[in-house]
């Protein structure tokens, strides 16, 4: 890709070719940061989203006899080069983006640690011999599901397809992907890397479009797609499951969270309150794990709001890829407007500001890192993500009580706690109604443990040994008449 300034393809790509959209329509993609048109890139639609599907159909039928291990080698290039490239993918990243450098640095290299578990899980698509009757032999093989549409947000454009798409290829898939209109940039440069590391043509497509439901329509409308892989908010999950049942297509959902990050009495005040300022300000607060709630022991919750309103208030605002910089702008206006309601609606419930509360002076988008006191639980920052960098406290005076916050919501992604107590922890990690818990720890994402979530927060899991079976299907083979 060469130098790091603006190299990158910014035309769909299909069957292998990098493609304009049928009527030579495109949409600008701008710089979170400051406005600025990055590049166009071709707006497409139904007929093109079809032609990338029979592409990808066509491609099936060749990819899924291609032995395990010469898939693994493809994957594991696919990571390499992406490390290879990563200063210029991360820089890429937060011009789309405008996370930190030092985050999408980060955002690459765990991109590419999913092609390389993939690589290894590839080769280990078991499957069993199951004791059955005298004259027969009962066998199950794992087989490739076939096409898939894989749908991602704008938040981390290169991870959340890269952990799609790497499992689906390792089973032996092909993919059509339909990254965010905010941020399409990093998925073609993927494109581009699988392109250079060998993998065949029409195995990945990446179809660009602000016209998401029309691209989204052909993909769940269409029989050849059998499965949906979907990463993005719970009411656009919720659309493509109804669209998904036409067809019976298998669905993953990673949805939307509301987490919360319960500080028990017995807690190192000091470690809950640097994993707070991770788990709350990473990428602006715009991560569907992040901590959302503080829920903090009426004991120890003056002395850690100090705490964590001292570290927030110390944290630098400004361009990603100034040096230094802790918090990047958010996405888009309407996200400040959220952030903005938020904290409006729990001052006018009692809560009291710490530190921030408005937008930063640099304008734009950009906002203060934000410490709320005395927040209520009816507040609407304790129903929904609030996805910019405000930490709401709420105070609890039992165990009861915390677990009892930290389970009132619809929402089931991850949760994270900190105590001393071994007995607690336990008992604790168990109950919390989340896919994910992180005890004494926030950075908890690895291409090793599966990440997903319950209730409202979706379906199936990503990553570690159960990632691959997301893109399998189990046939049960019957042999007779063995005597
Ligand atoms: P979004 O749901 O608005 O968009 C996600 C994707 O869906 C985008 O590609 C968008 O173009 C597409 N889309 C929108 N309408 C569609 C339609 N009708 N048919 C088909 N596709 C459609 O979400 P977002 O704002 O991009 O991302 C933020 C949300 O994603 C948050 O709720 C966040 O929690 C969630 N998220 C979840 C995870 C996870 O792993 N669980 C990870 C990251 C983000």
């Amino acid at each position: 890709m060469g130098s790091i300034e603006l190299s990158f393809p910014t035309q769909a790509y299909i069957n292998g070719a990098w493609v304009e959209a049928d009527q030579g329509a495109s949409f600008p993609i701008e710089n979170p940061s400051n406005g600025q048109v990055l590049a166009q890139v071709p707006n497409m639609g139904q007929a093109e989203t079809r032609r990338a599907i029979e592409a990808a159909g066509a491609a099936f039928l060749l990819w899924r006899e291609r032995p395990a291990l010469e898939r693994a080698e493809i994957l594991r290039r696919i990571g390499q080069i992406m490390m290879a490239e990563q200063e210029c993918l991360a820089h890429l990243m937060t011009l789309e983006q405008g996370k930190p450098l030092a985050e999408s640095r980060g955002e690459i290299a765990y991109g590419a640690s999913y092609f390389d578990w993939f690589a290894d899980e590839c080769r280990r698509g078991y499957g069993a011999i199951i004791p059955g009757p005298s004259d027969r032999r009962l066998l199950v093989i794992q087989q490739p599901i076939g096409v898939v549409g894989a749908i991602t947000p704008w938040n981390f454009p290169n991870a959340m397809l890269a952990r799609k798409m790497a499992a689906a290829i390792a089973a032996g898939c092909t993919v059509v992907a339909k990254p965010a209109e905010l941020t399409p940039l990093s998925a073609l440069a993927l494109a581009e890397i699988s392109q250079q590391a060998g993998l065949p043509a029409g195995v990945f497509n990446v179809v660009t479009t602000n016209q998401p439901a029309q691209v989204g329509a052909e993909l769940t409308h269409n029989a050849l797609v059998r499965k949906i892989t979907f990463t993005g908010s719970t009411e656009v999950g919720r659309i493509l499951l109804k669209q998904a049942s036409e067809h019976i297509q298998k669905c993953s959902m990673e949805l939307g969270g509301n987490a919360p990050l319960i500080v028990f009495e017995d807690a190192d005040l000091d470690r809950a309150v640097a994993g707070a300022i991770a788990a709350k300000y990473r990428n602006a607060g715009q991560v569907c794990i992040a901590a959302n709630r503080f829920l903090v022991h009426a004991s120890v919750a003056q002395l850690f709001a100090e705490k964590l309103a001292t570290a927030s208030a110390a944290l630098k605002v400004g361009d990603g890829l100034e040096p230094g910089v802790a918090i990047g702008p958010l996405i888009e206006p309407v996200a400040v407007e959220k952030v903005e309601r938020h904290i409006a609606d729990a001052v006018a419930r009692g809560a009291k500001i710490l530190t921030g509360g408005n937008r930063h002076k640099l304008g734009h988008t950009f906002f203060e890192p934000t410490v709320l006191s005395n927040v209520s639980p009816q507040a609407l920052i304790f129903h929904e993500e609030t996805f910019g960098p405000v930490a709401p406290i709420i105070s609890f005076s039992s165990e009861e009580e915390g677990l009892h916050l930290a389970n009132a919501t619809p929402f089931g992604l991850a949760s994270y706690f900190y105590s001393q107590d071994l007995a607690r922890i336990f008992r604790i990690a168990e109950k919390l109604e989340s896919g994910m818990v992180g005890v004494n720890e926030t950075s908890i994402s690895t291409a090793v443990a599966p990440f997903g979530g319950v209730k409202y927060s979706g379906l199936g899991r990503e990553g570690s040994l159960y990632g691959m079976e997301e893109y399998l299907e189990k046939k049960y083979i019957c042999l007779g008449g063995i005597n």
